[in-house]
């Protein structure tokens, strides 16, 4: 989480940079969101000091994989992303750059970047430094890209689901220009790659102003080009997982393994009518509730049921494999997960009761 020990670390960054003879400063997300009051979890920074300068400086800076040219700084058990004054040359996959080249002008780095109010900059005495106008924006609340928005969509369509993230999670309007330029160009969002799209859109759905960010994406006629078609379907309250289980997108975007394996129960369990004890011990309480927020099911019933079962998994059994063993005076083998799958439904459906003497009784008089 942002914190002042946060932004001490960034300083001392600053005048590390400034003591070696670059311009430094705190720049985009960070300036903007400490200008709103809120919590960053991340400081930009940008210098004139080009990446190889950056590395000589800090002993411990990586260049980052992800952002061609960036050298990331842990400091204090931050990450500081420090990018060189750049412009960027040519965009002709509507994505990369072809061609970064360094310069020494602030003024000139700014222009590059996506919104107004991601242009502020703070030095290391925190002062503000507003080229673009950006302040103005933000106490306007509203969304303005730097230069013409159809070129800078063009140029990179990402900048199209930027806005809208901005837009929701800021409540900021989006300029008549943007929406306009949003609408002209929404269909090379298909050149984007979709693992940029979905950090995007994960953002987007994490919000609290979720619904707002699926308004407008249906409003501009996102869903089309982001191959969403469920888009419409989506209950904004069912979180990450409901969300996604209901855009039924496994096959295109990308997901963790954990994720993949969510979304997979939510849809299975979509497709059950009746939820019985059975069906919320094999799913577990989350992906129950999940599946209540999206069907609009009574969530607190479903928990006083999960609640309410003697077990939760197979280990709560009152009896263990050892135990089995002795009863039936057997090697391991196969029949043991055919056993205990017998008792788990028969606990669960509270047909026994889930102490070692009423386990043991039950395996006596069927498998002995
Ligand atoms: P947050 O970190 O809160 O998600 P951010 O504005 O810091 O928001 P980042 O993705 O961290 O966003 O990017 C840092 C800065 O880099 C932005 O504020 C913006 O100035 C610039 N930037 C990022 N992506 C783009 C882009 N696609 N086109 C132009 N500028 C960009
Ligand atoms: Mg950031």
């Amino acid at each position: 989480m942002g914190d002042v020990y946060m932004l001490d670390s960034a300083l001392k960054i600053l005048n590390k940079l400034n003591d070696c003879g670059y311009e430094a400063y705190m720049v985009g997300g960070f300036v903007r969101d400490y200008l709103l009051g809120l919590e960053s979890n991340d400081i930009d920074i940008n210098t004139s000091a080009k990446p190889k300068e950056v590395l000589e400086i800090f002993k411990d800076a990586e260049l980052s994989n992800k952002d061609y040219g960036t050298v990331v700084v842990i400091k204090n058990g931050y990450r500081f992303e420090i990018t060189t004054f750049r412009k960027d040359i040519s965009y002709k996959d509507h994505r990369h750059p072809d061609e970064i080249v360094y310069i020494d002008d602030l003024n000139e780095d700014l222009l590059r970047r996506d919104f107004t109010i991601n242009t502020i900059c703070m030095d290391k005495n925190k002062n503000i430094i507003d080229l673009l106008d950006g302040k103005k924006d933000i106490k306007n609340k509203i969304i303005k890209t730097v230069g013409d928005s159809n070129i800078r969509f063009e140029e990179d369509a990402l900048r199209i689901l930027r806005a809208i993230r901005f837009s929701t999670s800021l409540g900021f309007k989006l300029s008549e220009d943007v929406i306009d330029s949003i609408k002209n160009n929404k269909y090379l969002l298909t050149k984007i790659s979709y693992n940029r799209k979905k950090e995007e859109l994960d953002k987007i759905f994490t919000s609290n102003n979720c619904d707002l960010g699926i308004k407008l994406l249906l409003e501009y006629g996102l869903d089309n080009d982001l191959e969403l078609s469920n888009l419409d379907k989506v209950v904004s309250n069912s979180g990450l997982i409901g969300i996604w289980s209901t855009l039924n997108v496994l096959d295109k975007y990308p997901f963790t393994n954990n994720e993949k394996d969510l979304i997979k129960k939510v849809n299975k369990l979509l497709e059950l009518n009746d939820y019985d004890s059975m069906t919320l011990y094999k799913y577990g309480l989350y992906v129950c509730s999940v599946v209540c927020d999206i069907k609009g099911l009574d969530k607190k019933k479903m928990t006083e049921l999960y609640n309410s079962l003697d077990i939760h998994s197979r280990s709560d059994l009152n009896i263990t494999s050892e135990e089995i063993m002795k009863i039936l005076n057997r090697e391991p083998g196969e029949y043991l997960k055919g056993i205990y799958d017998d008792l788990v439904e028969k606990v669960v459906y509270k047909k026994i009761d889930n102490n070692y003497d009423s386990l043991c009784n039950y395996i006596i008089s069927n498998y002995k």
